[in-house]
């Protein structure tokens, strides 16, 4: 069986703690490997690595960090095949999802290969007679990264670049399901050349979780997973005097009008419900069928999942692989079970799909007639299951988007430019698709939702990654000739 082990300094170390987590293959249900979790002393070890390579991290030239990056890039291109099937064997996402994960991660390096015209600073000469004032944005010190299962490549790579580019020092604390593939970027981002220390990797649960948010050397930290476990990453975080950024749990929603064009929907509605298993942040989980179209686009999508190949995310036919875990994959399909007691129309039960072997496969689900009040509607399902809700107007379908608690994408199908604009300024979500069911920004946006999707001031990777990973220093500079000098008590002014 594969050990994990933690990254320090360098250096490959295995825990000593005596706690450890299995790590499976979704597609076989077998157990691959262990993941040893990290004590506080290992945490606070990775720490002071990390405390102690800033100070010398900070002071690369831009130059130097801009070349690393180029060279950590190219490698994880180089290697995309390799971590994309430790996705597939770990997480159990097919091959060709895995590739996309990992080659919009490489999106993220990119824009950050961008730093030396992003961190510029600004500058105003003779803001007041003979005095000039500019700002720098400067790093923040020991930066750490708490990532969730679904994205073991590409959230660590929102992540990591912006903050190294910056000048920080940077902890990762990956998910403990799928653990291989973002260890595997961390190697290679120390073959790329970074000093031992810039780039850490603990492994864990909630007791290097809790460290690193108590820890007082840790300046900042970045979350993504689920709603309750952000929300308690911020609320403790920000208590202890550190700048967070967390990321939760999604309940996206597409509206069609019935102007839309039905087979557009319906492919769109299908790739975004069930791609990757459903276990997505931008998956589609309710399509809100506006006006008479529901009958029509319903079996549309019905008609379409007929033909949907769900196997081992190694097999190339495969176009949907299994759940992560056994007790994930029964949760998803108690929401079938419920939505039917609360009367729903299940439409296709995915519980009635037979699979050879102990892997955690769950055929597609499609519910209509699904209410707001529906458990199943409520709750972040996070698997191959979609509702329908049937909506009489537009207006009507705006209001539950903005009711719903969560913000993270909404879209819309239609084919009238008005309505589309109009739901741009309406919708009450971070991100927004027009006739796109999964609008994640590219690489030089940022990425993140509104209300219970995200706690805290900025959104991820990209512009605003920058400016989550950096801190602004104001310089009011002046070279006056000594002879004109004298006492003045009085608040500057400027002149
Ligand atoms: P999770 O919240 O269970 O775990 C995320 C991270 O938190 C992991 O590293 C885990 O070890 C840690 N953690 C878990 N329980 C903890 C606890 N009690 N205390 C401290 N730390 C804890 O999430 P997950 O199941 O790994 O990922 C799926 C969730 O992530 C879904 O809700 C999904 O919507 C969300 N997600 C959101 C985004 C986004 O951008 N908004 C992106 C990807 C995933």
């Amino acid at each position: 069986m594969q050990q994990t082990h933690h990254l320090i300094d360098g250096e490959d170390i295995a825990t000593t703690s005596g706690r450890s987590g299995p790590v499976s293959n979704p597609a076989t249900g077998d157990q691959t490997g262990e993941v040893g979790f990290a004590s506080v002393e290992e945490v606070d070890r990775a720490v002071a690595s990390s405390k102690a390579a800033f100070d010398e991290w900070r002071n690369v030239s831009i130059a130097r960090r801009t070349k690393l990056l180029h060279e950590f890039r190219n490698l994880v291109a180089a290697n995309a095949d390799e971590i994309a099937a430790r996705l597939t064997a770990e997480h159990g996402k097919v091959a060709d999802d895995a590739r996309g994960e990992v080659a919009r991660g490489i999106e993220n390096i990119e824009f950050s290969c961008g730093l030396a015209d992003a961190l510029k600073g600004t500058y105003n000469e003779q803001a007041s007679a003979g005095v000039d004032v500019y700002t720098v944005r400067q790093p923040l010190g020991v930066c750490a990264g708490i990532t969730p299962f679904n994205f073991p490549a590409m959230v660590p790579l929102w992540m990591i670049p912006n903050a190294v580019a910056c000048g920080n020092t940077f902890i990762l604390k990956p998910s403990e399901r799928d653990p291989s593939a973002p260890r595997f970027i961390i190697e290679l981002a120390q073959e790329a050349g970074f000093p031992p220390g810039v780039v850490n990797l603990v492994n864990g649960d909630k007791v290097a979780v809790d460290r690193l948010l108590d820890h007082p050397d840790v300046a900042a930290v970045s979350f993504v997973g689920s709603t309750p476990i952000a929300r308690y990453v911020y609320a403790t975080g920000t208590a202890n005097g550190k700048r967070i950024q967390a990321l939760g749990g999604a309940k996206n929603h597409m509206v069609v009008l019935p102007d839309a064009d039905l087979d557009l929907a319906a492919d769109a509605a299908v790739s975004a419900a069930y791609g990757s298993a459903g276990e997505r942040c931008m998956a589609i989980s309710v399509v809100v069928a506006v006006g008479d179209i529901a009958d029509d686009l319903v079996e549309r999508i019905r008609v379409r999942m007929d033909k949907l190949v769900i196997g081992p995310g190694d097999d190339p036919t495969s176009e949907m692989g299994p759940l992560i875990t056994r007790e994930h994959r029964d949760r998803v399909a108690g929401y079938i079970g419920s939505g039917a007691d609360e009367g729903a129309t299940v439409v296709v039960d995915g519980r009635e799909q037979v699979f050879d072997g102990d892997g955690y496969f769950l055929g597609v689900s499609l519910l209509d007639n699904v209410t707001t009040d529906m458990q199943v509607y409520r709750d972040e399902v996070f698997g191959p299951v979609l509702s329908v809700v049937r909506s009489d107007t537009y207006h009507e379908a705006v209001q539950m988007i903005s009711d719903n608690p969560y913000g993270n994408g909404a879209a819309i199908f239609t084919r009238d430019g008005g309505a589309a604009h109009q739901f741009q300024r309406d919708a009450e979500a971070g991100m927004v698709g027009i006739n796109v069911p999964i609008p994640v920004p590219v690489g030089y946006h940022s990425f993140g939702g509104w209300n219970d999707s995200l706690f805290g001031d900025t959104t991820m990777y990209g512009p605003e990654g920058l400016r989550f990973y950096t801190r602004p220093k104001v310089i009011t500079s002046r070279w006056p000739d000594p002879s004109t000098s004298s006492v003045d008590l009085g608040f500057p002014q400027n002149d």
